[in-house]
Order: C-alpha cells, then structure tokens, then sequence
C-alpha cells in the first residue's frame, strides 16, 4: 500500500534530518487522515469467490475458504471505495461429470438437480449476510445462452486464431460396455501417489494428496458407471499453450510480491522462472559451467536430474545456447505449461466445431469455463441492475478497476497461470503486459489453505462435516459468531482447525467483553446523561491506541490478514471497560468531568469499533448502528477517528452478540 511505504521514507529522513536540523516536531506515524487518503482507490473493483459446485449443500470449508473472506473484502472495498462501485460475483459451477454424475446417483435430470441445489446454496449465503450482487451459475438460463455460452466460445477462438491452442492426440478411459469416454470423475482407481492410499481417486486428481496426473497414470481403474474395466483410448484434443506467454505472466506475478501472499506467490513464480533440466552425469560439467552461465539456481530433481532455474526466458535461451556448445543435453521443465481445455461429454459449453470438424461432440474443460464465469456473472449482475451488460469491460478490461479473487490454496494454479495464458491469449499481441482494454490480471489472488474441523479434514463419515445450515439450525449458532470465528483462523498461512470448544470461547469474549464495551457506554448515557452524548475531551491515551488500531485496521484489511488483527480489535474494545472502572461515568459519585470525558471517549472509540468490526459481523454492526443513531453511510473509512458529536442524541440498546449456551457444547 502507497502510505505505508510513503511513511518508511518519512521516518527514515526524519531520523537522518533529526540529527542535522533537530527539528522540534515530535516524530511518529502519519496521521489516520493521511492514511485514509493514500489508500489505493481505483475507480471500481470486482471480487469472485470460489465457485462451488451445485451437488450439495454450501459446508463449513466453503464458507471458511472462500465466501466468508471474500465477502469482508468486498465491505471493505465499499468502506474505501462506495459499495456501488464493488461488484462480487460468484455463481455455481454447472458443467463436468461432477454434476452430471450427481445428477444420475440423485436418479434426476441434470438442470432440475443443479436449481435445487442451487436455491439451497443461495438461501446460505443470504443467512450468512454474504452480500453478493449476484450469485448465478454457469449452466442456468440467465447466463448461459445470453452470456457465458457465446464469451468463452469467443475466448476460444481468439485463443485458436493467437496459435494458444495445440491439438494433441491423448489416451483417455473409455467404458466398453456404456460405448462413452469416462472423464475425470467417471473413472475411480488407485491414486498414482506411492505414498498415497487413496483407492477412489479419480481420472485426473486425487483428492486425498491433491496429485495431478494424466489419465494412464491412474491404478485399478473403474467405471463409475457401469463398474466395467475401462480401456484407454486414443482421443483427440486442443491443449492450452501457457509456455508461450509465460513472461507477461512472470511481469505480473513478479511485481504482486509485495502484496501477495507467500504461499500464492511461491506456488506460482516456482513454475513461470524457465527451468531446465540436466543429466546428473553431467554435474561436473555444470560446475565448470556455472561461472559462464546466467543468474540461476540449481537444484537436485527426480529421475537423476539436475533442476536449473532461470530469471526469464532471455536468460533460459542463453543458457540452452550455452550447455548446448558444450554438448550438454537439456530438457525444458515446462510440465505445468500445457493442459488439455476439452473432454469428451456432453454436458458443458460445445466447442466451436467451425474452427475444428474434430471438435465434435466436446466440450470445454470446467477450469476454463469457471475463469470465465465470473465475468458472464457480472455481465447478468449488471442487466439485473439495469445497465448495459457490456458495461463487464469497466471491471474486467479497465486499468482504473481492481479484480481480487478468492480461492482454495489448491486452486492457485487455474486463477494464475491458466487465467493468466487465457486472458493474454485475446489481445492482439500476447506477449504484451494487458493495457487498457484488455483483460487485467487479478490485482490480488487470495489463497486459502485447508479447514478442518475438530482436528481432522472434514468428511460426513467421521461425523465433522457442517453445513452451513446445520450451523444455523441444529447447532443455533449466529452467523456473526461464525463469520468472526471463520475470520480468526489464519486460513491464509496454513490448514486451520475450527475447534468447537475454541469458538466457543470466542463467543464467550464477544458475548461477555465485547457485549459489555458496546452495552456500558449506552446504557450510562441514558440513565445518566438523557440519552445524549455529553460534552467532554478525548483521552489522550486513548487517541494515541486508535492512531495505532486504525493504521493496522487499514493495512490488515488491504491484504486480506484478518487473524492478528481482530485480537487487537479485542483488546482496542477493553478500553470501553478501562474507562468504566477507573472513571465510573455511570456513578454521580464520581468527579463530573471525568465521567464525561471518559463517556465521551467511550463513544469515539465505540463508533471506531462500530466501523471497523463491520465487514466481519455486519449484522451486529447494524443493530449497533441503530443504538448509536448514527446514518446508513457511517460505513465508511473516512468515519474512522471522527467522535461522535456533542449533544448526539443516541438510539436504544439493542441485542448485540448472543449469549453462549450450553446446548451450543459439542
Ligand atoms: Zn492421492
């Protein structure tokens, strides 16, 4: 964030200039104003959450990984920004031999069990107070046909017409019995991982250890269909090339380091720094070599090779030049650059069979087709609103608009490099950084790790799987109390435990402190102040805590890092308490002043925890808005460090966080 870095510079010429000139101004942080000004505000913004698939309910990990967070960040952006000019789209991801094998286990037809589903999952999310402009799906009427259908067939043939899709010939599973190609999850056998025990991985992936492979790879294969033993197939079909636009990819990723999280930059620079690969036999050679060659890093690979890696391609070219002069051989370590963007089923987006006859009866991979959606999402959020649905391109294709994403750590790859490859491979020239008009890259890609539940990954068979509902009506917990807890956990360093005795602690603090820092204030002021804010001054401890919160609030939410940051919420909400007991502005016994500088202090900070704690529980914000009578639009950073006016006259006390009770104990 540009203040941050403005106020690195500052304190660090102060120090040097303090020494020579000692200036008399005392030194510190810039003021909270000057960090509200110089937050990054472009013009508009989009955030996507992970699509789910529509064959089940929405579950806790859902929530956790992907549309919890996602939705705290798109009410922060429209604190920062104007809600208006936030877009967060998400919708279900329809097509694949998921759903469609759902569907037949569920003996019905496929459209009828998505929208089933589909409604149940909407429902979810509204409980949840997650606030989405809209939540469609890539299947359904309103965006299929008038949208979804016609942009990534159009993706398709720019991508064809830029030479970014390679026709290859692949083996796939093919049932002898049902006379059909079995796709991913068609097929069940034993996962390729020696050191995984998974016997019902599926053609393509394994859940258990998250391993990709091709189809051959997998052991013991099974029709889920017919139960038959399928045989491999030759089948033809068009593979992405990312290899060839991988340094636009690497600009990118390189300049988000800053801002990104490690894991997510991690996962991704390792692939777009160009690698090669050397015999081992030849590693006396190298080391005779590594003076000539260009920065790299070298490192021992699989089947006796060594890895060596590059800082970009010119640097990779020269190198090949270079092992080759010394009759060295080399391989390209460019894998993850290729993946096949077609299957053989019938239940997805027909690809464009004039560019190719081959292509008959395919359809586009669901990866590609869920990068897309996001995009038919908000061309059918703006219709719904009454603007032009063309008016996507001021979100997607505009330098002045952010695009933030939120996803499973494991999906890092797709929203990235193939995202990435897809969006380069329609522009006019795709070796080009996007300008304007093009599509963006995402300004953030938020990756979440793992949630489990009680200690254990969260499966219906060992008695852990929630759904969101379950939560809702069976265990009677209050959205807010998940929605804060799902924030505390640190998803987005490593696989978190949402433990049942340990929310249920938090919710003991938000029913007893936190409650009470929101309760004493108001009800002190009816009972002895008429219901009026007095006059008073600012402690100025307490000025000098809310500098320091609100400075954190400001750069923790910019990046999505919630955890630490509601724990010194926490404890910013104990001076509520502080000033009670110490200056009792409940008790007439107590000297006049203090009680109305400590009450009138009590509401600048009430009002700054109203704002701050919003985009996590905004339920509860709301009802706390109502006792504190202040407008609709106080959501806003700007309200942040201004008190509450002399005089103010302020609401009822309401119901906040809800009492923890023992029926709620697991
Ligand atoms: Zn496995």
């Amino acid at each position: 964030m540009r203040g941050f870095r403005i106020w690195a510079i500052v304190r660090f010429r102060a120090k040097v200039s303090g020494i020579i000139m000692n200036h008399d101004r005392p030194l510190g942080p810039p003021d909270t104003a000057t960090l509200i000004k110089n937050l990054r505000r472009p013009d508009r913004a989009v955030v996507t959450a992970g699509m789910p698939y529509a064959t089940g309910p929405l579950h806790l990990g859902h929530l956790a990984g992907t549309h919890v967070p996602a939705d705290i960040y798109a009410r922060w952006l429209g604190m920062v920004i104007g809600r208006k000019n936030v877009l967060f789209v998400c919708g279900t991801d329809d097509h694949g031999s998921t759903s469609e094998l759902s569907a037949l286990k569920a003996g019905k037809p496929i459209q009828e069990f998505l929208a089933e589903l589909h409604a149940a999952q909407d429902r979810t999310l509204k409980r949840y107070g997650i606030e989405m402009d809209v939540y469609s799906g890539t299947s359904r009427e309103e965006c299929f046909e008038p949208f979804h259908k016609p942009l990534a067939q159009d993706f398709l043939r720019k991508l064809y017409k830029k030479g970014l899709l390679l026709k290859k010939v692949s083996k796939h599973w093919y049932d002898p019995e049902l006379k059909r190609y079995l796709q991913d999850r068609f097929v069940t056998g034993k996962c390729p991982n020696p050191k995984c025990e998974n016997t019902q991985a599926y053609s393509d992936e394994c859940e258990t250890c998250g391993m990709q492979y091709s189809p051959e790879e997998l052991q013991n294969p099974k029709s889920s269909l017919s139960q038959a033993t399928p045989v491999l197939k030759d089948s033809v079909h068009w593979w992405l090339d990312m290899w060839s636009v991988s340094e636009p990819m690497r600009e990118w990723v390189t300049k988000s380091e800053k801002f990104w999280r490690q894991a997510v930059f991690n996962a991704v620079i390792h692939s777009l720094k160009p690698t090669l690969l050397i015999s081992k036999d030849q590693e006396e050679n190298f080391k005779l070599l590594k003076a000539e060659l260009p920065v790299h890093k070298s490192r021992y690979a699989a089947g006796k090779k060594i890895a060596v890696q590059f800082e970009n391609k010119s640097d990779f070219n020269k190198a090949i030049s270079l092992f080759s002069s010394k009759s060295i051989e080399t391989k390209n370590d460019d894998a993850w650059a290729y993946r096949s963007i077609s299957r053989d089923v019938l239940w997805g987006i027909p690809m464009p069979v004039d560019l190719d006859p081959e292509m008959q009866n395919k359809t586009l991979y669901v990866w590609p087709d869920s990068l897309i959606a996001p995009i038919s999402f908000t061309k059918v959020a703006l219709k719904n609103r009454g603007e032009d649905p063309n008016n996507s391109k001021l979100y997607w294709n505009n330098t002045k608009s952010d695009i933030y994403q939120f996803l499973g750590q494991d999906n890092v790859y797709f929203y990235t490099l193939m995202q990435g490859a897809m969006w380069l491979g329609t522009q006019e020239n795709s070796q080009k950084y996007p300008d304007q008009g093009d599509y963006q890259f995402a300004r953030n890609v938020f990756g979440n790790c793992h949630l489990m539940v009680n200690g254990e990954k969260m499966s219906k068979s060992r008695g852990n799987f929630y759904s969101g509902d379950q939560m809702l009506d069976e265990k009677k917990y209050h959205p807010d109390q998940i929605r804060y807890y799902l924030a505390l956990l640190s998803l987005p360093e490593k696989s978190s435990n949402f433990d049942f005795k340990n929310f249920d602690e938090r919710n003991k603090f938000l029913a007893g402190p936190m409650n009470a820092a929101f309760e004493k204030p108001i009800s002190a002021c009816h009972s002895k102040f008429g219901g009026v804010i007095p006059k008073g001054e600012l402690d100025p401890k307490i000025k000098d805590e809310t500098q320091k919160i609100i400075a954190k609030y400001l750069r923790n939410m910019d990046r999505g890092e919630y955890s630490t940051l509601l724990f010194l919420i926490e404890n910013y909400a104990r001076q509520i308490n502080s000033q009670f007991t110490q200056y009792k502005p409940h008790d007439d016994r107590a000297p006049e002043d203090q009680r109305r500088n400590a009450l009138y202090s009590c509401f600048y900070v009430l009002k700054n925890l109203l704002v701050m704690l919003y985009p996590f529980v905004p339920s509860t914000m709301e009802s706390l808005r109502k006792s504190l009578n202040l407008p609709e639009n106080v959501f806003r950073v700007e309200e942040l460090n201004i008190p509450m006016p002399f005089d103010h006259k302020i609401g009822p006390k309401l119901d906040y966080f809800p009492a923890v009770e023992s029926s709620n104990q697991v």
